[in-house]
């Protein structure tokens, strides 16, 4: 049994500490920057991830990853080789003249989706995603996989997964979710109390107070304004940032918003900090990561518990609102309805958004599907699945970037997530049967600390799949998520 030696642990802690550093610039420049900043820092950001990407690649790593031998696989420092190989070998295995034509084409289909989008015209985007398609192709086979070749892309964002398990995964939500999706009202009602004047500061004030009940420490943290929230990590749980946005007139867009980015900053802030300049630092993977924050964001931040509690402090916060009960509030955070907007959308229609797009991003793939007739597929799922047919190509099939990225093999993860979050509550209910009553008081440690203690520590000391039999005594199961649904949607809807 051999040890890891300091110059490969040497050499993975430089690679972190490079994207630490790409990350605090990536974070400036959407939080801080000037417009004027923005040629150099695209400059400074590719030198960054050159740099890391060369580091990572090169021989040297190569030759100190296959003079390690063989260590104990259930050990830490096992886990630690697990993961450096798997970055090493998926980085090294893509043709350095392929790496290059992806960024190029990224770059060219990211400008032409945004001009495709503004006049909502698909010609303009087709030729680069038929590009970006054939490209992702080419890299699955250099990638390697054992059943599809969507395995090897969605192995970037999950691993371990395969096509074979989400099929059967979106073949259940169809079957359950199609029918319910259908029976609601076709247009949003009842949210009346989330709309109107909120007055910004109030509205941060509210959510901060929150987000504080919920563990974010705000020691090892902090929160800026941003177009699109997210949360990043600079470097291990000691600096776990959240960003947020807000509309005046609605209460929804900047709070949900901000739950969900503290429910990914709970998550890394609880990682062991042992792992910190290691390839075990962060989550798991992005379904696992997408589960912490919709957890928090959802299972608690939308059940009748938590607006019991804070029903009072929301009423004295924002006084035109005080007449709204807990009830209100309750069905407030809750409406449902099919909308084209996959962003927008409530948490049950959501999952048939990514269904869509998992269907068809598959059977692109495949080749059993020509990027000239994607409009009036996604026409077809939509009408469907959802009930109705999109306005617009800018308001349907052109309404995500994802694609002209190339990230194909992503948008599964979001609903994983979900699917995840309901199984993980669960578990954490049957060890603690107390955790609802003490939503409704407002205190959350008990909860927190089970995620602390069967997830979040953890970071990627243990795949996916091995990290969800382990926390909650069984593979993953999309059960208690269909239940959750139907049981939520079926007392409010009536349905
Ligand atoms: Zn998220």
């Amino acid at each position: 049994m051999n040890e890891i030696s300091d110059s490969l642990k040497q050499r993975f802690a430089t690679i972190a500490d490079l994207d630490a550093a790409s990350a605090v610039l990536s974070w400036d420049q959407q939080t801080h920057m000037p417009e004027g900043g923005l040629a150099a820092r695209a400059e400074q950001l590719s030198t960054l991830s050159r740099i890391s990407h060369d580091m990572l690649v090169s021989e040297e790593t190569g030759a100190l990853l296959e003079e390690t031998g063989n260590t104990d696989p259930t050990s830490v420092e096992g886990a630690f080789l697990r993961v450096a190989r798997r970055e090493y070998e998926r980085a090294a295995r893509l043709p350095s003249r392929l790496v290059g034509e992806l960024s190029r084409t990224r770059s060219l289909a990211q400008g032409a989706w945004e001009k495709a989008r503004t006049n909502s015209d698909w010609e303009l985007f087709a030729p680069h995603l038929e590009r970006m398609v054939a490209l992702q192709r080419e890299a699955a086979e250099h990638l390697g996989y054992e059943e599809h070749p969507y395995d090897a892309l969605l192995d970037a964002y999950e691993p371990g997964m395969r096509k074979s398990q989400l099929d059967e995964l979106f073949a259940r939500l169809r079957e359950e979710l199609v029918p319910i999706v259908k029976k609601l009202p076709r247009e949003a009602t009842g949210e009346e109390p989330f709309r109107g004047n909120f007055d910004e500061e109030k509205q941060e004030e509210f959510s901060t107070r929150v987000v504080t009940d919920f563990g974010y420490d705000w020691s090892r943290g902090r929160q800026d304004r941003v177009t699109h929230p997210f949360c990043t990590s600079l470097g291990g749980p000691a600096d776990v940032r959240i960003t947020t946005r807000f509309d005046p007139t609605w209460f929804s867009y900047h709070f949900f918003a901000t739950l969900h980015e503290a429910g990914h900053a709970l998550y890394e802030q609880g990682v062991d900090p042992a792992y910190t300049r290691t390839p075990l630092a962060g989550g798991a993977s992005l379904g696992m990561h997408e589960s912490q924050s919709r957890l928090w964001e959802n299972i608690v931040g939308r059940s009748r518990e938590f607006w019991n509690h804070y029903q009072p402090l929301f009423g004295k916060t924002f006084p035109q609102a005080a007449g709204a009960s807990a009830e209100d509030l309750y069905r407030a955070a809750n409406v449902a309805y099919p909308s084209e907007i996959r962003t927008e959308a409530d948490e049950l229609t959501y999952n048939l958004h990514i269904l869509i797009r998992y269907e068809i991003e598959t059977a692109l793939l495949e080749g059993d599907l020509e990027v000239s007739g994607l409009p009036g597929v996604w026409n077809e799922k939509t009408k469907s699945y959802l009930g109705f047919t999109p306005r617009s190509d800018a308001r349907g099939v052109l309404q995500d970037v994802h694609w002209a990225m190339g990230l194909i093999g992503y948008f599964p993860t979001y609903t994983l997530g979900n699917v995840l979050s309901a199984q993980i509550f669960e578990a954490a209910e049957s060890a603690h049967p107390e955790i609802r009553e003490q939503i409704s008081e407002g205190r959350f440690e008990t909860l927190l600390g089970w995620l602390r203690e069967n997830i979040h520590r953890h970071g990627r000391r243990y795949e996916p799949r091995e990290l969800i039999e382990r926390a909650t005594g069984r593979p993953m199961e999309s059960g208690p998520y269909v239940s959750y649904l139907k049981r939520k949607y079926g007392e409010i809807y009536d349905l």
